[in-house]
């Protein structure tokens, strides 16, 4: 059998994480079958879409490698992709509910279905559609359609009974009737409900495998209502576990909580590779257990039986503990070179030449959790002249005796290998006969601008012999400048400069934040 498996994303806004996920696992399973993957964009909620997003998805989508066969811009023999261009599909499918004795159109306005509900809390009934339309005759219901009535089409549903469906993780899934209540199909706008156009374009477009979020459990016996009404046969339906916050309550993630913007992620440095192995571990692992495994690996190994469905927890830690492994020994480090690439051209930085950036990456990627981190630590490298904050330059001015011998040494110094450049500082240091850090710690900084960096000797052994040179004379240059101690109006002007930035820092979280809560 060939699988065909699809995403259906509502364009209303960043991507989430939650459509990466079942869109991974989607196009694993796709691929595991020599299948299609098809994406379509679920856009009838006309009151909350926008536009941009569809070319929002299809980048994630793009960033993420999980190319869909077919889908709207990519082409395909099942289109139109988005359901706005599919109207004509829900409303011949509508119209043979009708004829068949499926579904009806219901003219009840917002007033009068306002008195029901009203009236059902006063009798402390069950809320919902009492089917008081199901019995206008048909031609009655032609003629007011015919005369521009508004109305909507809803499906005739069971009062008695359950509608009971399989779903590949949980078995059977049952819901009594009496919950289901004469769903609406089209609304009187024109546009289908999620229920009708779901069942409609899967069915239209070949999808043999209904792989979507748990949320939509609920729904799934109207679309079976619906297959049954229309004859179609079933496909498998697979309800993913929903992704959980890491609090107490492991409630669903949500904006309000962290970021759920794929898009953040990308901006934050994770690796789209680190991205799709930790969410290929949200209730699904390896068969061997493994913690790293690429997208080919998934695919080959890839059964839905063995998802589990024990809330997987979206764990930030996790997340960045992935990608730290994956700047560190996953990817070679050309490869990595490709990929802080745009970042450094973004901050206009460039590598004199192609070695020196393979060096100082490999010197700096065990410290980084993070793209943006390791370009951070990448950036003293690739700088021409080191900028020295309050703190550095009290340290460089604590080590200028030494930066002057140092000067003079490295200057002597015919080969700058590990061993020439550990033997020299060892044994400047044991003739200085003071702790190490008291030479090593203003040299760092001479070379970096900062206390936080990787062992001098290989800075040093990296940056080679003219860099080396040249930093340490910045470093006496600035000092002989003088420091900020002697000038308390810079002093001042930093500590002011800091406190603005911190400020403007946290107005800029704060709108997100009250984003996320709207
Ligand atoms: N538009 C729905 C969503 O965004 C699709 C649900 C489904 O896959 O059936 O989640």
């Amino acid at each position: 059998m060939s699988v065909v498996t699809r995403i259906a994303p509502s364009p209303t806004g960043d991507p989430h994480v939650g459509t990466a996920y079942v869109g991974l696992f989607n196009y694993v399973l796709a691929r595991r079958h020599g299948g299609r993957f098809v994406l379509r964009l679920e856009d009838t909620d006309r009151q909350r879409y926008q536009p941009e997003a569809e070319a929002r998805v299809l980048q994630m989508l793009e960033w993420l490698g999980l190319r869909a066969d077919e889908g709207p811009g990519i082409g395909g023999s099942h289109g139109p992709y988005r359901q706005s261009e599919r109207l004509e599909h829900y409303h011949a499918h509508a119209e043979r509910l009708i004829d068949e004795g499926h579904a009806y159109r219901a003219f009840e306005t917002p007033e009068e279905l306002e008195a029901m509900r009203l009236e059902q809390r006063r009798l402390a009934h069950d809320p919902g559609y009492d089917g008081r339309g199901r019995n206008v005759p048909v031609a009655e219901q032609a003629r007011r359609a015919a005369a521009g009535e508004a109305h909507v089409v809803r499906l005739r549903t069971p009062d008695e009974g359950d509608t009971a469906f399989h779903d590949l993780l949980r078995g059977e899934v049952r819901i009594p009737n009496a919950e289901i209540r004469d769903t609406v199909l089209l609304k009187s706008d024109g546009y289908p409900t999620y229920h009708l156009a779901v069942v409609v374009d899967d069915h239209l477009m070949g999808v043999t495998h209904v792989m979507r979020a748990e949320e939509w459990v609920t729904s799934t016996p109207i679309h079976v209502l619906l297959y049954r009404a229309l004859g179609w046969e079933l496909p498998t339906f697979v309800h993913l576990p929903l992704l959980r916050n890491p609090d107490a309550n492991k409630t669903k993630i949500s904006k309000r909580k962290m970021d759920t913007s794929v898009e953040s992620y990308r901006a934050q440095g994770i690796l789209s590779e680190a991205l799709l192995n930790f969410l290929g571990t949200m209730g699904w692992s390896m068969p061997d257990g493994r913690e790293i495994f690429s997208l080919d690996d998934m695919i080959a190994a890839f059964d839905p039986t063995r998802i589990s469905l024990g809330g997987p927890v979206f764990d930030l830690k996790r997340l960045r503990h992935l990608n730290a492994r994956y700047l560190r020994d996953v990817l070679s480090v050309e490869a990595l070179a490709e990929r802080v690439q745009p970042w450094l051209e973004e901050r206009e930085l460039r590598a004199a030449d192609e070695d020196y950036l393979l060096d100082a990456l490999d010197l700096v990627r065990p410290r980084a959790e993070t793209l943006v981190e390791l370009v951070d630590q990448l950036t003293p490298f690739l700088v021409e002249r080191i900028a020295y904050d309050v703190d550095a330059r009290r340290r460089l001015a604590a080590g200028q005796a030494y930066l002057e011998d140092l000067e003079r040494a490295f200057a002597a110094l015919e080969w700058f290998d590990d061993d020439d450049v550990d033997e020299l500082l060892r044994s400047y240091v044991q003739r200085q006969a003071v702790p190490m850090g008291k030479v090593m710690m203003p040299l760092r900084v001479a070379l970096t601008g900062t206390t936080q960096a990787p062992g001098v000797v290989d800075l040093v052994v990296v940056m080679g012999k003219d860099r080396t040179l040249d930093r340490i004379g910045q470093a006496l240059q600035a000092i002989s400048e003088g420091l900020p101690d002697d000038d308390p109006d810079r002093l001042k002007a930093e500590a002011e400069a800091a406190a603005k930035e911190e400020a403007r820092a946290k107005r800029n979280r704060r709108p997100l934040n009250a984003a996320g809560r709207s």
